[in-house]
């Protein structure tokens, strides 16, 4: 039997059997796992409280025949004032649920890992929570290989110019002159310029939080949720939820 440690954040918990959990993790070192955290539906349960989405914890398990089984769990932040916030809650779920739909299973990235625990610790979540959960997606595309390109062509690859189309095939920007040849969605100069600057860096996003306007977040958000859809070929459920809440 296989034993290891690991630090993870918990993003996703689902009922099995009688009385256990299957936990689906992403971890430091082993990427995400799905973990069966048996008994953790028992009141007195060693595990409970500590196995909820956004729960960070340090975690021991052994390879099962089956399933990877949890054999202990210690809580470092359980994100509790995140996830109080009603607002936050679907933007925090779509975040959940694309992650697991876009990664695999043993594949370790600490990029993403360390994103995932930066962007749920940063303060812009009280702000401006769909902004922060914008940087958390175009970096997350970027950490898996999907850097959208927002300052060249993607065709001819002039730069400089007022680029009218985003094509999710070629996953960037295309410019007027080649838009027969490589077909994309409309976007305007307002969106292009917001994603340029939350892909830069967090400090340019609480640089511009206060001029941004609410519709042009939205549609800056549209084209990179539009982006994972395309990616993972259907639409994540938690987004019909932002949709509804956010805007
Ligand atoms: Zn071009």
């Amino acid at each position: 039997m296989n034993r290891y440690s690991d630090v993870a954040i918990v993003l996703k918990r689902k009922s099995f059997g009688e009385a256990d959990n299957l936990i689906t993790v992403f971890s430091k070192n082993h990427g995400k796992i799905k973990l069966l955290a048996k008994g953790s539906r028992k009141i007195k349960s060693k595990f409970m409280g500590h196995i909820e989405p956004l729960c960070l914890i340090k975690l021991s398990a052994v390879s099962g025949k089956s399933f990877e089984i949890l054999t202990s769990s210690q809580i470092e932040e359980s994100h509790h004032e995140l996830k109080s916030n009603l607002k936050n809650l679907p933007l925090i779920n779509l975040i959940c649920e694309i992650t697991d739909a876009v990664t695999c299973e043993r594949l370790s990235n600490y990029q993403v890992f360390n994103l995932i625990t930066r962007v749920f610790s940063s303060g812009l979540w009280g702000n401006k929570p769909e902004l922060i959960s914008l940087f958390y997606f175009i970096n997350l595309l970027k950490f898996l290989g999907f850097a959208p390109n927002f300052h060249n062509c993607v065709k001819c690859d002039k730069n400089g110019i007022i680029f009218p189309y985003f094509s999710y095939y070629w996953g960037g920007v295309v410019c007027q002159d080649c838009i027969d040849s490589y077909p994309g969605k409309r976007i305007d100069e307002e969106t292009v310029m917001i994603l340029k600057l939350v892909n830069s860096s967090t400090n340019k996003i609480f640089s511009i939080v206060d001029r941004l306007h609410d519709k042009d977040t939205k549609k800056s958000f549209k084209i990179i949720s539009d982006f994972f859809i395309y990616i993972i070929e259907k639409k994540p459920l938690s987004l019909k939820c932002v949709e509804e809440h956010i805007y």
